[in-house]
């Protein structure tokens, strides 16, 4: 299993730059670049320099996080999801970065879960053969908040298997995965193909429902039962990467070598109970 930093980890004082240096120095596998990092980057670099940077580091990039609330759209709001997602793929184009997260809408109303599902089938069609042009994949990241509109793993599957396009899979991280009590016999049946992004992650021990972004702990420190997730990641066959992705206001204040470092070797640990690592 490769090992990925992603990004929010250290999302408040860091920055593409200090994240890229630091991540190939503490030796991780791939890197997860934030959308509004990217954006500031290039404030003051080229992607050039970006694509310089992978051609002589062994970090390379894995995905883009994310474009978000991509479902139930107006027709501006849709206008820009598409140039975000045209602008990370030209970008992905010349650092060889093909894979982008897209996020599903919340606080939607009271639409069925058919009807999510027919929108999500919808918008993930258009906006995958957009990418399909860059040969670029797009994964479907449920969210296990009550008030998202794609909450759980089962439906999220479902979704993504209705599209049916090679380029359109889904996210599995574990925090959401928890956080709506997303059922393991959905995941003993899922094809590992579809799974194109796995975020690796803990939580505090709060009922379903209650758990948000803050609570997230490092691996192996909280309630998920991430042995169950690894050993069915296993036994499907599902065995590419493991993604750090934590969101804690107080691990934003550690020294960010510091956080980059401890990300790796909490994920290595409850990682390589069940796989190889690298
Ligand atoms: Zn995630």
């Amino acid at each position: 299993m490769k090992i990925c930093f992603n990004q929010a980890t250290t999302m408040k004082k860091s920055n593409l730059e200090m994240d890229l240096i630091l991540s190939e120095k503490i030796g991780y596998d791939l890197i997860e670049i934030r959308l509004d990092k990217l954006r500031d980057y290039l404030r003051t670099h080229t992607v050039r320099d970006l694509a310089d940077f992978f051609k002589t580091s062994r970090l390379r990039p894995f995905a883009f996080n994310a474009l978000e609330g991509i479902i139930f759209r107006d027709g501006t709001a849709y206008g820009q999801i598409k140039e975000d997602l045209k602008f990370l793929c030209e970008v992905g184009d010349q650092i060889n970065c093909k894979k982008i997260v897209v996020v599903p809408s919340f606080d939607i109303g009271d639409y069925t879960k058919t009807e999510i599902k027919d929108e999500s089938v919808r918008v993930l069609r258009d906006l995958g053969a957009f990418a399909e042009k860059y040969n670029t994949k797009l994964a479907y990241e449920f969210v296990g908040y009550p008030n998202c509109a794609v909450n759980t793993f089962g439906q999220a599957y479902e979704i993504v298997k209705a599209v049916d396009r090679d380029n359109v899979g889904l996210v599995l991280d574990c925090f959401h995965f928890h956080a709506m009590g997303s059922r393991l016999q959905d995941l003993k049946a899922a094809d590992p193909d579809r799974i194109f992004i796995f975020h690796i992650d803990d939580a505090e021990d709060l009922p379903i429902g209650a758990l948000r972004d803050d609570k997230r702990l490092w691996p192996g420190e909280g309630a998920i039962d991430l042995d169950a997730i690894l050993s069915t990641l296993r036994d499907i066959g599902y065995h590419e990467m493991a993604s750090v992705e934590l969101f804690r206001p107080e691990y934003w204040e550690l020294d960010i070598e510091e956080a980059i470092r401890v990300g790796k070797e909490k994920t290595e640990e409850v990682v390589g109970k069940y796989f190889p690592i690298g």
